[in-house]
């Protein structure tokens, strides 16, 4: 019975491992699907940050030929400002996140950032200056602690802790059965939505970049949530260039200018 029962033990092992790392390929077409590659020029040189400007000229850009999905957007976010894009379902806001972190090349015009045409400059370098908070964030099958730490990978643990404070998710963090080193993820602890953002937020905090792309839940929040998020992003957005998917009037009110897009066209603009 040993004899029989010990391959068929391996080979559920193997399977397992086998049929993991298939849906990990899956969802690795999934992404590259989805992001088709974008190349460096062979001259990119690294995005130079001085005081991180943020300008659209002129943009526009379609997935595929036969749709405009934004029709010559112009805006100017001023360095350490915080630009909120509203507008319905569809308008586009997303694909402004997407493509200033050059997911994809503008089909005409120009982002700029200091004066620096992002197509002309190294992904790596750009990524790096650029800190993205998503709507939805996946967190590592891993410790609290690393999932912070992921934004600056040899931050030290005072470090994780401030931003973890910053971000409004310390004092939760404690209430967890082993705190910092708790497991979270699929397989762990599982977080809130509004939990898995100021994760999102504090992993930022530590990356410390000089321009912020927020994608705002839409999911309803309860007022506490909500005023614990406020406060996080408040923190974030201090003195960074900030642009935000914004759906709650709490977080347009904070926003120094509102852009509103319909059908790809800013339709209005102003406080
Ligand atoms: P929401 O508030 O619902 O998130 P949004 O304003 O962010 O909407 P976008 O996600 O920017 O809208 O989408 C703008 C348009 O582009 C939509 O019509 C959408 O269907 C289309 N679109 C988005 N992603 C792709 C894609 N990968 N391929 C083709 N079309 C896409």
């Amino acid at each position: 019975i040993i004899q029989l029962y010990m391959p068929l033990n391996w080979f559920g092992t193997y399977y397992r491992v086998i049929q993991k790392n298939f849906i990990d390929m899956e969802n690795m077409f999934d992404l590259l699907a989805e992001h088709p590659e974008i190349e460096d020029l062979p001259d990119a040189r690294d995005l130079m940050i001085k005081e991180g400007i943020v300008e659209f000229k002129n943009v526009s850009f379609s997935y595929t030929p036969e749709r405009v999905v934004l029709r010559n957007v112009s805006f100017n976010v001023p360095a350490g400002k915080t630009l909120a894009l509203v507008g319905p379902s569809g308008a586009g806001k997303s694909t402004i996140i997407r493509l200033l972190f050059r997911f994809y090349n503008v089909t005409d015009g120009a982002i700029l950032i200091d004066d620096q045409n992002i197509a002309f400059v190294t992904q790596e370098s750009l990524r790096r200056e650029i800190g993205v908070v998503p709507q939805d964030t996946v967190l590592f099958n891993n410790s609290i602690k690393y999932n912070i730490q992921y934004g600056r990978v040899g931050a030290s643990a005072a470090d994780i802790v401030a931003a973890a404070r910053t971000a409004d998710i310390h004092d939760r963090i404690l209430t967890f059965p082993e705190a910092y080193d708790t497991q979270v993820g699929e397989r762990g602890l599982k977080l809130s939505g509004g939990e898995k953002q100021r994760v999102a937020i504090a992993r930022t905090i530590l990356k410390s970049p000089a321009v912020v792309l927020l994608d705002e839940a839409t999911s309803a929040l309860d007022t506490q949530t909500e005023r614990n998020i406020q406060a996080a992003l408040a923190n974030v957005c201090a003195n960074r260039t900030t642009i935000i998917v914004a759906h709650r009037l709490s977080t347009i009110i904070h926003a120094d200018e509102i852009v509103v897009l319909k059908d790809g066209e800013i339709v209005e603009r102003g406080r």
